[in-house]
Order: C-alpha cells, then sequence, then structure tokens
C-alpha cells in the first residue's frame, strides 16, 4: 500500500486513502496487496481465509502440516488457451451467452463466449463487429497441443477458427485476433475430488487451524460459487 501512494502521491488526498493509512490497511490494490504487505511486515491473524490455489497453498504450509500440503497438492490446475476474435459485421447465426462443447465431442475446443452478445456496451462504437472468446485445452492441454511453453499459437488460432466456422458457418477472417496461454489457470477437479475435500476439512477440524479454505479449488470453479462460498463462511464466522 504505502509503494502505492509514493508512486502516486495524489492517491494519498483521498478520504478513503487517508483512512486506508490511518489505520494501517495491509490490502489496497489487488495488485500491490499482497506484495506491500508481504515486503513490509508480518501480520499476526486469529482467522486465515485463504484463497490462493490448493496447490499453491500446498507450497507454503508449514511443514509441520506436511499431510494436508500432501492433500492439497493432489488438486492440480490446468492450463487453458484463450483465443479472442473480432470479425467485422454481426456474424453470429444467432444471440446468447456462447456454448459448451460436451466432452464425448470429438472436438478440440472447450466453448466459445458470445462476447459482443454478452458485453454489448464493449462493442466499438461506430461500427458493428462480432467478439468471440474460444476456449481450448484444460485437461486435454499437453494430450492435444503439446507442452503449453512451447506451443505454437498460430496453429491454436486455426483451430480455433475451423472450429468456429464448423459450428457457426462463421468463413470470413477475423479483423483482429489474440491468443493467450494461461498455464495452469482452473483447477481441475479428478475423481475422488470429495473424499480429498472430506480428508483436507477433518485435518484442518482435528489440528484446529484457523484456516479456511476459499476459491475455485475446492466447492465449485464459477466466480458466482467462489463468491457463495466465500460468503458462507464469513456469515458463518459472525455466529
Ligand atoms: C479461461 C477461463 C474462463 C472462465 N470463464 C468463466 C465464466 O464464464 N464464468 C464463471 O463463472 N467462471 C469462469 N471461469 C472460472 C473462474 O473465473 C475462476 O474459477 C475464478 O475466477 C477463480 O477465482 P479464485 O479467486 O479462486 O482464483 P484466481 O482468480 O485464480 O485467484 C487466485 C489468485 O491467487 C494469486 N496467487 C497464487 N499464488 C499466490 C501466492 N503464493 N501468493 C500470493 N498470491 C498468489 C494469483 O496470482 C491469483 O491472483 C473461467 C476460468 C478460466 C480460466
Amino acid at each position: 500500500m504505502w509503494d502505492y501512494f509514493e508512486a502516486d502521491p495524489s492517491v494519498g488526498t483521498s478520504p478513503l486513502a487517508q483512512r486506508a493509512r490511518k489505520e494501517r490497511w495491509a490490502s489496497w490494490s489487488l495488485r500491490k496487496a499482497c506484495q506491500s504487505s508481504y515486503k513490509r511486515w508480518m501480520i499476526e491473524a486469529r482467522k486465515v481465509m485463504c484463497s490462493l490455489p490448493a496447490k499453491n497453498l500446498a507450497k507454503i504450509l508449514s511443514p509441520a502440516h506436511a499431510h494436508l500440503a500432501n492433500l492439497l497438492a493432489e488438486i492440480q490446475s490446468v492450463s487453458v488457451a484463450v483465443i479472442n476474435l473480432e470479425f467485422e459485421g454481426k456474424v453470429l447465426p444467432l444471440e446468447g451467452f456462447g456454448y459448451l462443447v460436451p466432452s464425448s465431442e470429438p472436438c478440440q475446443v472447450l466453448g466459445v463466449v458470445f462476447d459482443s452478445c454478452t458485453f454489448p456496451e464493449h462493442n466499438h462504437p461506430g461500427s458493428e463487429t462480432t467478439r468471440l472468446t474460444c476456449m481450448m485445452g484444460g485437461a486435454w492441454f499437453e494430450e492435444l497441443f503439446g507442452h503449453p511453453e512451447s506451443v505454437d499459437s498460430d496453429h491454436l488460432l486455426s483451430i480455433a477458427l475451423a472450429t468456429i466456422e464448423d459450428h457457426l458457418k462463421i468463413k470470413q477472417k477475423p479483423i483482429y485476433s489474440l491468443v493467450n496461454i494461461h498455464r495452469d489457470c482452473i483447477p481441475q477437479y479428478t475423481v475422488g475430488h470429495s473424499s480429498r475435500l472430506e480428508q483436507i476439512n477433518k485435518y484442518i477440524k482435528k489440528h484446529s487451524l484457523p484456516l479456511f479454505l476459499l476459491g475455485s479449488s475446492y466447492d465449485g470453479v464459477s466466480v458466482n460459487e467462489c463468491i457463495w462460498n466465500a460468503r458462507k463462511t464469513v456469515l458463518a464466522l459472525d455466529r
């Protein structure tokens, strides 16, 4: 937080910033919060709510809790290729959020989001375009495309375009495209996840750890589920 004030002194003049300074808040912005507090001081807390991915939490747990760390490390994350596309004009055959491809289908794409329908406020003012996000990989990333470090972006783009042509009959070339590989970006629940969670919760209870596990590694990966689970945890604390 203090780095932030130093970088932009005008930030420190707002009532919120002044209150943050007075009360020595340990978090300020999403980018600076953890780094600043971690660098500058140690925080003692009676309860810790952790929303790190399980495998990252496993790495920072004390060696005294090696069994818990091993259980957490079993909840792995997978990589996803995200391909953003923009086409001139209104080219979708229908309006909607998008679609997911069932795993039983022989398709290299996980799903496509129709961004220009979902977020029309982000559309180009003045010219009509269609924006799509195509997602590929996940648990099958390496099997389908090789190692995320060495995958060829043009190859991913060509698969995305061929799939979109096949599914949505969009034949034209995009006016904009961007390929990003998000490494280990989403947890993959595998067979045994529920019993793993039971063992994790049992361990935390047995050792009376003041630790509350939040985030996408445990009880649902969607944003809604993450928020819902955090809310439930906080409300249960109040009682
Ligand atoms: C491509 C993609 C598309 C998705 N689409 C949807 C969708 O349409 N709808 C939906 O509901 N959900 C969607 N999801 C899922 C959802 O976005 C995520 O599951 C959710 O945002 C996870 O939130 P989180 O806070 O648990 O984890 P994250 O957002 O991954 O946050 C974890 C944070 O911990 C930080 N961190 C990690 N290790 C450390 C450490 N040691 N110290 C400090 N910080 C650390 C990371 O930098 C990160 O900021 C999508 C996910 C992906 C990857």
